[in-house]
């Protein structure tokens, strides 16, 4: 994609309000704009990202056996007066509003309900389980604080997908195997060696402990003690006896993190207040056992910036980077810089973001490269030519030369 095309332009400045360094950045660099607090829009550029991330998670919830479906926003309230969270003293983050004919409706915020009363119309027996379900879609909740940027939005992108079991086995069964797919999905999005599996409570449906994905960042909200073998422990509940008895204290290494998932057991809650019951195979009706797993998507863009960037910009990974390089043409009025410029791009043209401006200064267009992140820099000046031209690694700065060949072969296969 040319950058001349691109409508969006980087900034100097983030908005005064914001106060989020990944905001901060995501704005600058022309990803997000800011609606609101707590509500921002994706643009061209952040909408890739957003889509890449996406294409992880769907992967490997797919890989699973997770089914892909999509609920509606606009929550029916009967169902959420059924479990008893309609009520605002029980759920205090909700956006409710008028229907024209005088009834209410409320904005999801979570989706157990209007999935588990779908899928009691679709289960009535033990060989209908297990299986599991998700989506990606925009949530809405009324918090009280927004002011972590794209990490606590009132409207925000998730992931949540949901298991049915018909036993307890088979529900453990689903759990470990989200839990190793979401360990995939941190590691594949460049957060692997930062990102700790969390013992955290459970919530109030369930005695079992919940497990939080926990990825180390001074701007997190959490507190958690961490091993070296990637797991940890929510200060919320070091005072459990199953969580002291894994060898889980205050001794070990505090760290400040960022929930960037999670994963629930739901036990029978949800299933017994909205009727999802099944026969076993000796005719007993039960009702189904149900898991969670949430994933935020925009929150997961943000925990990227906010641990990956540094004092020039974000640095993104390459499995979410919106282009693999940026192209640089840093002489556009020198008739032999601009096509070799062009050939490169002609070659990489969905591959590459090219900044082909022809009234940004070379030192602007270093900056702005710097600033938005792509994974690698390919750079031609005067001095380049077919046989050597630099490459730089935004992570570790490193410049190696190559050819023009060589760079579309690499760049190619990628
Ligand atoms: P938190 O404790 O941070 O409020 P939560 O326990 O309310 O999170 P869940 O309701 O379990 O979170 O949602 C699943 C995932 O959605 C979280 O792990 C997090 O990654 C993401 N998420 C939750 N709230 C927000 C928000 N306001 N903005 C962006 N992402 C969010
Ligand atoms: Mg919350």
């Amino acid at each position: 994609m040319k950058q001349s095309h691109l409508f969006t332009k980087t900034r100097k400045d983030a908005p005064k309000d914001e106060v989020a360094k990944n905001a901060q950045l995501l704005i600058r660099a022309g990803y997000v704009h800011k609606e609101m607090a707590g509500v921002y829009s994706f643009l061209p550029l952040g909408l890739k990202v957003i889509e890449n991330i996406k294409t992880i998670v769907r992967e490997e919830m797919n890989k699973i056996g997770g089914q892909e479906l999509s609920l509606p926003a606009l929550q029916d309230k009967n169902l959420w007066e059924k479990t008893g969270r309609w009520d605002d003293k029980v759920v205090d983050n909700w956006f409710k509003t008028k229907i024209a004919n005088g009834t209410e409706t409320g904005l999801g915020l979570s989706h157990e309900e209007p999935l588990t009363n779908l899928v009691a119309g679709y289960v009535s027996s033990y060989k209908d389980l297990p299986f599991s379900a998700y989506q990606f879609q925009t949530k809405f909740r009324n918090e009280m604080r927004a002011k972590s940027g794209l990490m606590r939005g009132r409207e925000f992108l998730m992931k949540d997908m949901y298991s049915f079991s018909a036993t307890e086995e088979q529900h453990l069964e689903a759990f470990k195997k989200a839990r190793e797919a979401y360990v995939t999905v941190f590691k594949r999005v460049g957060l692997g060696e930062i990102t700790y599996v969390t013992q955290a409570s459970g919530g109030v449906f369930s005695n079992e402990l919940s497990e939080e994905f926990q990825t180390i960042s001074d701007a997190g909200e959490d507190v958690i003690y961490v091993k070296d073998d990637m797991t940890a422990a929510n200060d919320e509940v070091l005072a459990d006896e199953r969580v002291v008895g894994m060898g889980f204290s205050k001794n070990l290494s505090e760290k400040k993190s960022i929930e960037v998932g999670n994963i629930f057991h739901l036990g029978t809650k949800y299933s017994d207040a909205l009727g999802l019951k099944f026969k076993t195979d000796t005719a007993e009706e039960k009702s189904v056992i149900m898991g969670c797993y949430g994933i935020g998507i925009g929150r997961l863009m943000g925990t990227i910036v906010e641990a990956l960037s540094d004092e020039n910009g974000i640095i993104w990974p390459e499995s979410v980077a919106p282009f693999k390089a940026h192209l640089l043409c840093l002489a556009p009025d020198d008739e032999n810089v601009k096509m070799l410029a062009d050939d490169i791009y002609r070659e990489l043209e969905g591959n590459v973001l090219y900044d082909d401006r022809e009234h940004a200064r070379g030192g602007e267009k270093f900056a702005d490269a710097d600033l938005m992140g792509m994974p690698y820099q390919i750079i031609v000046g005067k001095k380049s030519h077919q046989d050597a031209i630099e490459v730089k690694h935004r992570k570790t700065g490193k410049v190696e030369t190559k050819s023009m060949s060589e760079i579309i072969e690499w760049l190619q296969s990628k």
